[in-house]
């Protein structure tokens, strides 16, 4: 059983290159700041997203953009690039996420919401919690060594928070300025964003956290829920 009531390393995961920003950026943030090792990682390539720029060029862009916000914290990034609208869950696919856990080696993971919009969220979602089951098991090989334990698993918020109930927020007034920074890495999804939903990205993601904020009292936070089922809760408060 673990004595040690700090969490030393974060991974959080998402489907798109940007969901991340979207959801916790505030909150890697503060971890970063608290000298926490940050480990993001996009699932997809995020391919499909755009309506003029053709795939394999797309996915290049977006990589691209993601691994720039992940350096504007300094976090550790992985790019697991399984096709855009397409993630699917098979043996290979979750031994490929078992495998990012045992390099990652987190004791925290931050993921989607099971109720979230997007089915490669979902799905996600789903692969997050079983492969970080399987990565603590030794029997269960793959390149890097098993990673023991099993994980806190906290789901953060929906994309605008409709179908997502909160029990737990991080204040992230200090660290708006950099969530915005890393926000604004995403430069071909803002555009796409605007042409295929008519959404302004950076003033949509700013509404959502100030309604967290204003739910917990304090200007902008993040929101999130932690998977209750045993072994994973803690008695510790896990989020910064
Ligand atoms: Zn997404």
């Amino acid at each position: 059983m673990a004595t040690d009531q700090t969490i030393k390393s974060v991974l959080a995961v998402g489907a798109h290159p940007d969901d991340i920003e979207i959801v916790c950026a505030g909150t890697l943030a503060k971890y970063a700041n608290q000298g926490v090792k940050v480990s993001i990682a996009v699932a997809t390539d995020g391919s499909a997203g755009h309506m003029i720029i053709p795939p394999k060029e797309l996915a290049e862009i977006r990589h691209q953009e993601a691994e720039n916000a992940a350096k504007v914290i300094g976090a550790d990034f992985y790019w697991l690039g399984y096709g855009d609208e397409f993630l699917f869950e098979d043996i290979n696919t979750r031994m490929g996420f078992v495998e990012l856990i045992r390099k990652a080696k987190p004791d925290l993971i931050l993921t989607h919401s099971p109720e979230d919009y997007h089915p490669d969220h979902r799905v996600l979602s789903r692969m997050m919690f079983d492969a970080s089951f399987v990565s603590g098991l030794k029997n269960v090989e793959t390149e890097s060594p098993y990673h023991p334990g099993v994980q806190p698993l906290y789901y953060f918020d929906t994309i605008s928070g409709l179908n997502f109930q909160p029990t737990e927020f991080v204040d992230i007034t200090d660290t708006f300025e950099i969530k915005q920074q890393m926000l604004s890495c995403h430069q071909s999804q803002i555009k796409w964003l605007k042409d295929h939903d008519d959404v302004d990205f950076l003033f949509m993601t700013e509404t959502v956290i100030r309604t967290r904020g204003y739910q917990c009292g304090v200007k902008f936070a993040e929101a999130f829920r932690p998977e209750m089922v045993w072994p994973r809760p803690r008695p510790y408060r896990v989020l910064p």
